[in-house]
């Protein structure tokens, strides 16, 4: 099954190669603005195929992505200096509004996943433009908090020593300053986190809280200044949401896909708990917030409706 990379840069790319290390697809087709970097990122993956899995991976056109069952795009410009970021917002709204027809043009099968950033505003975008198209909005995924939240059952994992695959707890909302960790649903193989601590007379205390938190939430700041970029947590991320369209794994995943309404916002687009299959977002669950995580998550959908709504203000004046 072939699946389409449209941006390959750092991102893009790096979903390719987590792809090809887990076997996941049988093709892969790069496409960028810049085709050198493309084929040269094409050929480099390529090069990791007989170590891994049996995998075609080239660089082409849009025609080539004819076929996709899924498409993943990376696409982006970076800011430049002294640019606001709705202007660099701005630019890359302009690059979805010519990337996702010519996807669709060729692919019109292929279910999208978005990633670049902010992701939930260019997801919303994304399902904007395919809609023209006739694609229904489920077929529309950001990758949201999908990393946000494997960070935060990780970090939960590694404090009480569990497996982070028994231990449960979402970030929803933005992916970014204002997503929300859920902390009154963490659950340690079923048991609440209250009496987790009390049955394993393991420590919880409210720095043990914040520490986490603020580690959760400030992670890409952290690699950023280190690295000045991030893209294994995200590219790991993206070949999961694949293999779980594939396969049609009906996994659990914080992605986002556009929502008619989230607490008090209406048509917006932000991470919660969806069921993900084959056809894309099958089912949102509602999740029982308390009242100070329900408000969060109101102001962070609020968040990003003011900055849909300050795009789409600019779209306007502009024409
Ligand atoms: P990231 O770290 O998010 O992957 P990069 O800047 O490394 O960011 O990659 C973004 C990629 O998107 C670049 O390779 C760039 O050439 C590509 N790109 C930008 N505009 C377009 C476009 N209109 N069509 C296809 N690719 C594009």
């Amino acid at each position: 099954m072939k699946i389409g990379i449209v941006g390959s840069g750092l991102v893009g790319s790096t979903a390719a190669y987590a792809l090809v290390m887990q076997g996941i697809g049988r093709r892969i087709v790069l496409v960028d603005l810049n085709e050198a970097r493309a084929r040269a990122e094409a050929d480099d993956i390529l090069h990791a195929v007989p170590f891994a899995h049996p995998m075609q991976v080239s660089a082409g056109s849009y025609g080539d992505l004819a076929g996709s069952r899924v498409v993943i795009i990376t696409a982006g410009v970076s800011q430049r200096p002294g640019e606001t970021r709705l202007q660099l917002l701005e630019r890359n709204a302009a690059v979805f509004r010519q990337v996702v027809p010519q996807i669709l043009n060729n692919a019109p099968e292929a279910l999208l996943v978005v990633a670049t950033n902010p992701v939930d505003v260019m997801t919303h975008l994304t399902a904007h433009y395919a809609a023209e198209f006739g694609v229904p909005s489920t077929r529309v995924i950001g990758s949201g908090t999908t990393l946000d939240t494997a960070r935060f059952r990780t970090l939960l994992g590694a404090h009480f020593g569990v497996d982070p695959h028994h231990v449960h707890g979402y970030v929803v909302g933005e992916h970014g300053d204002s997503e929300v960790l859920t902390w009154s649903l963490v659950a340690v193989g079923g048991t609440s986190l209250e009496d987790f601590c009390r049955l394993t007379d393991i420590c919880f205390d409210e720095e043990t809280r914040q520490t986490i938190d603020e580690r959760v939430r400030k992670a890409a700041y952290n690699i950023i200044a280190g690295k000045g970029a991030t893209y294994y947590g995200v590219g790991g991320a993206l070949a999961r949401i694949v293999d779980v369209v594939m396969h049609d794994q009906r996994a659990i995943l914080t992605v986002c896909t556009p929502l008619p309404a989230i607490a008090d916002v209406k048509d917006i687009t932000v991470s919660l708990p969806h069921l993900v299959g084959g056809d894309g977002v099958l089912a949102t669950l509602p999740l029982a917030l308390n009242e100070d995580e329900a408000a969060a998550l109101n102001a962070s959908a609020q968040l990003i409706r003011d900055v849909i709504d300050a795009l789409e203000t600019s779209d306007t004046a502009d024409k």
